[in-house]
């Protein structure tokens, strides 16, 4: 019987082991997770589960009885260590080895490290798994932290800004670039948050670059800027982005480019093996380029395609990609992919506190932004229209 092996129980690889069964695919499934947690839902650890003490766990992807119930074998706390690409086999970190007929890689990606004076101190946290958010969870409690500063103005930093707010913290944002959001968002959307999140007392220092991490008994006490303005940190986020994780890819020998970079059908340069998620890169039908796209919708997205490709069915539709966030109060949604646009308009919206942004190329709806509108969402993703690759931007 054959057997499809997926490195990665995130949300990409679970949704492919889900949709195979699905499709009728009735090989064998081995899915294999590095964390010893049941599959979960990473967006809650920047948001609800961060400030909720009764919430101990996180919010499981599927529950234990779906991987039983579709004789899915669940691999957790497993590392896959080494793919031989010729004898079709992986090996796990203990030297157990397991072949395959077709692989899928949903190994997801890391958050990008900064390497200053005191970046190992104690208090500085990133945030990527469930061990990090209980660790930034159990450090927002500790009375004695008052002062939080984040570096980098991203979604996640945002987010955990505003969990620190909630939770009475004095929070600055430093980041290198001149407005929050900037790679997800246009200027019009990120403006509003930022207004929003600094009404409700976060203070933002953009343009700033950080030289080092200032210490008190080996822990972090101050964030020292490069025009030698120091400020005071009893915990440190840093949220800078994240690195596909590709090493597997690379010492396979499958080509990669800031991503394990795929055709239309998640297929790699080896064409038994796909790639999907936050570490796969390829085209997409709504942006021109070869993006590598971080979404939980993404991951769903490609992940469906990849399982139609080994079942040999028909590839879904082309679907806009969609992200959203929730920010102090706020329900940002966003479709489509904020790059490449020639025209922005703020559509009049109501209440005062909603807002609509449409991102134009040539007249054709490209992205939108919608906060607290949630409604329109549904409506927006009919609105947009794929890119033709001829398309010079
Ligand atoms: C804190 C946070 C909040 C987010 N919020 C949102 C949001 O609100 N909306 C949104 O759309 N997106 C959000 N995202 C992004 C979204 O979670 C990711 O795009 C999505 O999880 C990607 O899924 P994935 O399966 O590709 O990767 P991952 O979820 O990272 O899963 C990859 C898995 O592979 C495992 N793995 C890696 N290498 C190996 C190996 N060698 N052996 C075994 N296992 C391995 C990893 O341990 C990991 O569990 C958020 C991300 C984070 C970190």
């Amino acid at each position: 019987m054959e057997t499809t092996v997926i490195i990665g129980d995130g949300v990409a690889g679970t949704t492919a082991a889900a949709t195979l069964r699905r499709n009728g695919y009735e090989g064998t499934i081995k899915l294999i997770g590095e964390e010893a947690a049941l599959p979960y839902q990473r967006p809650p650890l920047s948001k609800a589960w961060l400030l909720d003490s009764d919430r101990p766990r996180p919010t499981p992807l599927r529950p234990l009885s779906f991987y039983e119930d579709n004789r899915i074998e669940l691999m957790r706390a497993r590392k896959v260590a080494k793919i031989d690409t010729n004898e079709r086999r992986i090996f796990y970190s203990d030297g157990k080895t397991t072949k395959f007929d077709n692989l899928i890689l949903a190994t997801g990606a890391a958050p990008r490290r900064l390497d200053l004076k005191g970046a190992d101190l104690k208090g500085i946290h990133y945030l990527r798994d469930l061990g990090d958010s209980a660790r930034l969870r159990q450090a927002l409690r500790r009375p004695e932290c008052r002062d939080v500063v984040i570096v980098g103005a991203g979604v996640i930093g945002l987010e955990v800004a505003s969990a620190a707010i909630d939770s009475g913290k004095a929070v600055t944002i430093i980041e290198v670039g001149g407005r929050a959001m900037a790679r997800v968002a246009s200027p019009a959307a990120t403006n509003f948050i930022t207004e929003k999140l600094s009404d409700a007392g976060v203070r933002f220092m953009f343009n700033k670059r950080l030289e080092e991490f200032g210490a008190a008994n080996q822990h972090v006490s101050s964030i020292n800027l490069e025009n030698g303005i120091e400020i005071k940190a009893d915990l440190v986020l840093v949220s800078i982005g994240a690195t596909p994780n590709i090493t597997l890819a690379q010492d396979a020998g499958l080509v990669c480019d800031n991503g394990i970079c795929v055709d239309q059908d998640m297929r790699t340069s080896d064409p038994k093996i796909y790639a999907i998620g936050d570490c796969a890169r390829g085209d997409n039908a709504f942006v021109s380029g070869k993006p590598r796209i971080e979404t939980i919708h993404n991951a769903s997205s490609q992940a469906q395609i990849a399982a139609a490709a080994i079942c040999n069915k028909t590839r879904p539709a082309p679907v806009p990609p969609r992200f959203w966030s929730d920010l102090k109060g706020m329900k940002v949604q966003a479709i489509g992919i904020a790059a490449g646009y020639d025209l922005v308009r703020r559509v009049p919206t109501q209440p005062p506190t909603s807002l609509e942004v449409h991102l134009k190329y040539r007249d054709r709806l490209v992205a939108a932004e919608v906060i607290n509108l949630r409604h329109r969402q549904g409506e927006l993703v009919k609105e947009i229209s794929p890119v033709s690759f001829s398309d010079t931007k």
